[in-house]
C-alpha cells in the first residue's frame, strides 16, 4: 500500500501575520521526504510548536521572493548548521533567483557546515523517482513565481494471495507478470491481468500568490489536495486583481474546473480574520470540499 502523506500548514498568513497567523510555511512530508514549501519569518519556531524536527528537511522549494515566503531561510539554514544537519540541503526556486539564495547566505555570514545545492525550476518535472516526481509552474505575481505539484506515480501491484495460492516462484518470473507480461511455469499459462491490479496515486498542488491565469487548472489537474492562496474574497475582487492575487472563489472555481478532491484554502488576511466563514462560503458556493487552514494543522491522505 502507498504510504501516507502528511502535510503540517506552519503557517497561514498573508503578508502580515497575525496572533492565530505566521508567515507562509507547509511541510509535506512522504516516507523519508519532508519538503518545506516557503519558509516565512519564524518557520523554525513554528516547527518546534509544531514537535517536528527541521533536521528531517531534505528540500525547500520557494515559490516566490516576497517577504512573507522567505524571511524564514537565514535563521532556519542556521538553526539547521547548530543542529548537526548532515544531508545536502535542496533548495529550488523561480527562474532568475538563484543569485538571491547566494546574496542571502553571504549577508548572513553563513557559516557552510552542510551543502547547500540550490536549483532554478521554471516549469515542469524537476525531481523524480520510481515512486514520485516533483513538479513546477510558472505563475503571474509580478515577480518570478512557481506553483508546485508532489505525484505519487499510479502503480500496478502484484496480488499476493492470488500468487500464494498460484505457488508460482519468487524470482524474475513475477516480475515479468507484474510488468503486464504473459508467463509460462510448468507447462502452464499465466495471464498478467489475472495477477495484478492497478493502484492509483497521490497528488498534491500548492498554488501561493498568483493572479488567476490559464495554466492554473490544467497544472493542479485531479489534485486529491489542493492548496490555494485566498488572500481576498470576491468582494475585493479589484484589489485581489490590482495586487495580482486569488480571491476565494476563484480558489474554488480552481477547485471544480480542475476536478480536484479537496480545496484547502491558506495565505489568509488579517482583514478576514473575523469573518472566516464568509471567505469559506465565497470557495463554497462554488465548491463543497473546502476548508480554511489553521496554523499547526495537519492533513493526512
Ligand atoms: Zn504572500
Ligand atoms: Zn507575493
Amino acid at each position: 500500500m502507498t504510504s501516507k502523506i502528511k502535510i503540517n500548514f506552519l503557517g497561514t498568513s498573508a503578508q502580515i501575520p497575525t496572533v492565530k497567523r505566521n508567515h507562509s510555511a507547509i511541510l509535506l512530508n512522504y516516507n523519508e521526504e519532508n519538503i518545506l514549501f516557503d519558509c516565512g519569518e519564524g518557520t523554525q519556531r513554528q516547527f518546534r510548536k509544531a514537535k517536528l524536527n527541521p533536521c528531517k528537511i531534505t528540500k525547500i522549494l520557494i515559490t516566490h521572493w516576497h517577504s512573507d515566503h522567505i524571511l524564514g531561510i537565514p535563521g532556519l539554514l542556521s538553526t539547521l548548521a547548530l543542529s548537526g544537519y548532515n544531508k545536502t540541503l535542496h533548495i529550488y526556486v523561480p527562474k532568475g533567483t538563484k543569485e538571491f539564495m547566494r546574496d542571502l547566505l553571504r549577508i548572513f555570514n553563513f557559516q557552510k557546515k552542510y551543502n547547500i545545492l540550490v536549483e532554478e525550476t521554471n516549469g515542469g518535472k524537476f525531481f523524480e523517482t520510481s515512486d514520485f516526481y516533483i513538479e513546477s509552474e510558472r505563475m503571474h505575481h509580478g515577480i518570478p513565481t512557481n506553483a508546485y505539484s508532489f505525484v505519487i506515480k499510479d502503480k500496478l501491484r502484484l496480488d499476493k494471495n492470488k500468487i500464494k495460492k498460484s505457488k508460482l516462484p519468487f524470482g524474475p518470473l513475477l516480475g515479468k507478470l507484474k510488468e503486464g507480461e504473459d508467463i509460462t511455469y510448468e507447462g502452464k499459462k499465466y495471464k498478467s491481468k489475472d495477477f495484478v491490479y492497478g493502484e492509483k496515486g497521490k497528488k498534491i498542488s500548492i498554488v501561493l500568490d498568483t493572479l488567476i491565469n490559464e495554466r492554473i487548472v490544467p497544472f493542479v489537474k485531479s489534485s486529491d489536495i489542493l492548496i490555494c492562496e485566498s488572500s481576498f474574497s470576491s468582494e475585493n475582487d479589484e484589489d485581489a486583481k490590482e495586487h495580482l492575487h486569488l480571491t476565494a472563489k476563484q480558489c474554488g472555481e480552481i477547485a471544480k474546473k480542475s476536478k480536484s478532491n479537496k480545496l484547502i484554502l491558506t495565505h489568509i488576511s488579517q482583514r478576514y480574520e473575523n469573518n472566516l466563514k464568509g471567505l469559506l462560503k465565497d470557495a463554497k458556493d462554488v465548491f463543497k470540499n473546502v476548508v480554511i487552514a489553521e496554523d499547526l494543522s495537519e492533513f493526512v491522505i
